[in-house]
């Protein structure tokens, strides 16, 4: 028997994965793998909230027909319905956990849920606990979990690579568990389950400015793209327009509602902007914003714009904008009296692993739930607050589905040690740093809000050649973090870069000055890549 066995192992503890694990039977054995802190993730971060028809007055096929109109014809209709659906029971479920969700007062009395409107949505549908929605979650769902005896929590532990059948030479090719690294210990071992889920979250960490912490880094894009699954849509990559531009700030969002209070976009000279890309000036749609911002920041080699609403009064600033503020304050900036430098950043992955209605990938025993996942729900953009809601939704989904079908399952058979033949410790960290660094910023700048044949090209041949100095770097040394996460970047990226030269037209989160167009033509077609036939499409693309 190998050292760690278990009936159900999950890659990841952000909305998805410790919702998956809480929603298990509770004799089912769980382990729960997190590569950083248990609480680490973008679900920690998710400022917004959550949308879910609650309110008598809103209706499904509201919620319905906004998603399909901000996902531009490729949204899968029974994917949609089915997660708005079951998003009153969803919320309910993280009511019952405790999640505490900001309420009307009447007489001081809690009454029903106060909910916000975001961009797409045509009535007010979003919950919310105050800002920062995404911490009541994670806090709460960590909570719980750390309640149960059946799933164990493995904080610091990064899995490498998934084991399947076919990899050991069996006759039955199914996920049999994965190999993680003990970042504390240096050790790697093997993870046997019967079943696997990755939870592992977004890849926007190829890009060099992003709105996500540093676990975003594709890992279980992946590991699936490694273990024969299809990935779909990897193309619409959402940008958020603004993130502080500061060294220390990383990954600071500023929040759309600023504009919405009347900040305005300025050039590093103060000159506004906006008015010349779209009529609706500041207030324009988040794509619209984003590319704006690149093309001036591209056309003038500025590093940064501005975002200026110190003509409001002070006081209205700190009361609307009370965390913006703050940051800003402790990175020496005073938003009520000087305009603060933003850029875009890189904020939600749209496409990913592709999976059904219970969350299963291509491969037997081994689902994808979260933003790792291509469900089709959001199509060629993903509409505000319907991400954590995909997250809750598709865990108990598929927490259905492992239950059901578990019994069925045997013990996973002794897994082989690690290869320890790699024990040659680098003293070239210095490299990974750098191809890490050159891989972000030739995202950025050639496949990033506006992208053309031109720079899709070059990319590939950097990414290429990034991806075989990786590839040796990875075959002769001991394995990092840092070195496990560049080799899933990197393959995230040529992933990225590939789809997005299979869409010869502009859709949604995909901009092309080659096509800048969409294409009515012809019925909407998601990009789907798979690993088996991958190289012969190159060959026949080159040829
Ligand atoms: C700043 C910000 C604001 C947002 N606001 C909203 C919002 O208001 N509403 C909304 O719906 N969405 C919002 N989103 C998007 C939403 O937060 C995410 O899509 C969602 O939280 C993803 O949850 P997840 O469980 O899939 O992944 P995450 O929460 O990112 O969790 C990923 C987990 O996987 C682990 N992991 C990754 N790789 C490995 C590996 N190799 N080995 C072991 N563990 C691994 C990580 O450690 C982490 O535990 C926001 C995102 C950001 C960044």
């Amino acid at each position: 028997m190998p050292d760690h066995q278990f009936d159900v192992l999950i890659i990841g503890s952000g909305a998805a994965g410790l919702s998956l694990a809480l929603r298990l039977p509770g004799n089912v054995r769980v382990a729960v793998l997190a590569k950083s802190r248990i609480d680490e993730g973008s679900t920690l971060y998710a400022q917004g909230g959550i949308s879910a028809v609650t309110d008598p007055s809103d209706t499904f096929e509201s919620h319905i027909a906004d998603t399909l109109d901000t996902g531009v014809g490729l949204n899968k209709p029974e994917v949609v319905r089915h997660t708005i659906e079951n998003a009153p029971a969803a919320i309910e479920w993280l009511v019952g956990l405790g999640v505490p969700f900001t309420r009307h007062s009447a007489d001081g009395e809690p009454d029903g849920f106060h909910l916000t409107r975001e961009g797409g949505h045509s009535t007010r549908r979003v919950l919310h606990a105050a800002d920062a929605t995404g911490r009541a979650m994670e806090t709460t769902l960590v909570d719980e979990t750390r309640k149960r005896p059946n799933i164990t929590l493995f904080e610091h532990h990064i899995a490498i690579d998934l084991i399947t059948g076919a990899k050991l030479g069996l006759a039955d090719n199914r996920c049999l568990g994965a190999y993680a690294l003990d970042i504390q210990a240096h050790r790697v071992e093997p993870y046997a389950a019967r079943t696997t889920v990755l939870a592992t979250g977004g890849a926007s960490k190829v890009y060099l400015y992003t709105s996500n912490p540093d676990t975003s880094s594709g890992d279980g894009i992946a590991m699936a793209w490694r273990a024969g699954c299809r990935v779909a849509n990897m193309e619409f990559n959402q940008f958020h327009p603004t993130c502080l531009y500061h060294p220390q700030a990383k990954s600071f969002l500023v929040t759309e509602a600023v504009r919405g209070e009347g900040g305005r976009l300025l050039l590093p000279d103060g000159t506004p902007f906006m008015d010349r890309f779209d009529e609706r000036g500041n207030l324009a749609p988040r794509d619209i914003v984003a590319r704006a911002i690149d093309h001036e920041m591209k056309r003038l080699g500025i590093e940064y714009v501005l975002l200026d609403i110190s003509h409001k009064p002070a006081p209205f600033i700190k009361e609307h904008f009370p965390t913006v503020y703050a940051r800003c304050r402790e990175l020496g900036y005073d938003m009520t009296l000087e305009p603060i430098p933003v850029v875009p950043a890189a904020h939600y992955t749209c496409g990913g692993v592709v999976t059904d209605l219970q969350a299963r990938t291509d491969l037997p025993g081994l689902y994808a739930v979260g933003e790792v996942a291509c469900t089709g729900l959001h199509g060629a953009n993903r509409m505000a607050s319907n991400s954590l809601l995909e997250c809750l939704v598709f865990a108990a989904a598929a927490a259905e589905h492992i239950g059901a079908t578990l019994a069925d399952l045997q013990e996973v058979p002794q897994l082989p040690a690690w290869d320890e033949s790699r024990v040659r410790d680098s003293d070239e960290e210095v490299v990974v740093t750098h191809n890490w660094d050159e891989l972000r910023r030739c995202m950025w700048n050639y496949v990033g809000i506006v992208r053309t044949n031109k720079r899709l090209e070059r990319a590939w041949r950097r990414t290429d050649l990034l991806q075989h100095e990786i590839h040796d770097y990875y075959s002769n040394f001991t394995v990092s973090s840092d070195l496990i996460e560049l080799r899933n970047l990197a393959q995230v990226a040529a992933l990225i870069i590939r789809s997005a030269q299979l869409r010869t037209e502009s859709r949604g989160l995909h901009y092309t000055l080659d096509h800048p167009f969409t294409d009515h033509a012809r019925p909407p077609a998601d990009t789907i890549l798979d690993p088996h036939t991958f190289e012969q499409d190159l060959v026949r693309k080159a040829g």
